[in-house]
């Protein structure tokens, strides 16, 4: 990593990362047994930084991989619907009732949809998540769910976003993202954006990316980032703001930036005491 990003690095209180394709290789690629023990020490001897996660997963899978993990900040999960703390063990819901109602409402249609075209669904509290079935693409699955969902009950859209990773249709929300939930877990912690670092790498993370930016925060990358990711970074980059995207991909660069984060705060602590003594 450039030196140049130590000076920034410094201010840096609290990560966020997303899992999948950034801390771990990919869904259901495990990192290796090695650097997963060089995440834990750090997340165990760090003091100055907590770590979190920012996921479209479940919140009990990103929950319990925090604690697994050892890290200490504030997990996101359900690309924004959900917060949980590692601090008390509290889980926070921030969608309003009303939304959830149409969630709700959404689901009883989506589910019979879904299981008669023989897709499946992943259990998620404040999302619905479902996955097209064989030999159909997510992408062609979600205009499905749209026009099911419209012939049903066309108010229903004006409350819920439509959108689709690889490998799933995901209906979150209005206004519900990896993004906007930012703003919420910043006053929970009684820290700024200007304090966060973001590490991502796909078209899912770019509404994080974009509040991290807009307020100062930091923007990393690994280099398995998508196409959309390294042309945003570009624009940033552009713009003098922090933007980076490692020449290493996904679990070793978190490694990277962790260990570069950790080896900072540890030379201001031992500077603090040889300040002291
Ligand atoms: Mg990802």
């Amino acid at each position: 990593m450039d030196t140049t990003y130590k000076s920034m690095l410094a201010r840096v209180k609290h990560v966020l990362m997303d899992i999948d394709g950034t801390l771990v290789p990919g869904k259901g690629i495990p990192m290796l047994a090695e650097q997963w023990s060089a995440i834990k020490n750090i997340a165990d001897t760090e003091r100055n930084i907590t770590i979190g996660l920012n996921t479209g997963r479940n919140i009990e899978y990103a929950a319990r991989f925090s604690e697994l993990l050892g890290t200490n900040g504030i997990i996101i999960g359900e690309s924004g619907g959900i917060v949980y703390s590692c601090r008390d063990g509290s889980f926070t819901y921030l969608i309003d009732k009303g939304k959830r109602e149409s969630l709700a409402r959404a689901s009883l249609v989506l589910d019979k949809y879904v299981d008669d075209a023989q897709g499946t669904k992943e259990q998620k509290k404040t999302m619905l998540s479902y996955k097209p079935p064989e030999g159909k693409t997510a992408g062609a699955f979600s205009g499905e769910l749209r026009a099911a969902l419209a012939a049903h009950d066309r108010s229903l859209l004006e409350n819920l976003e439509i959108t689709y990773s690889k490998s799933a249709v995901d209906i979150t929300c209005k206004g519900t993202n990896k993004g906007n939930v930012i703003y919420h877990v910043a006053k929970m912690l009684g820290i700024g954006i200007e304090n966060m670092l973001f590490i991502g790498d796909g078209a899912n993370d770019l509404p994080a990316f974009r509040v991290v930016a807009k307020n100062g925060g930091i923007c990393m990358a690994p280099a398995n980032a998508s196409q959309e990711v390294r042309e945003y970074f570009d624009v940033l980059k552009s713009q003098g703001k922090p933007a980076y995207i490692s020449s290493r991909e996904s679990t070793a660069a978190v490694l990277e930036i962790l260990t570069f984060l950790h080896e900072i705060n540890l030379d201001r602590s031992e500077g603090k005491s040889r300040m002291k003594a």
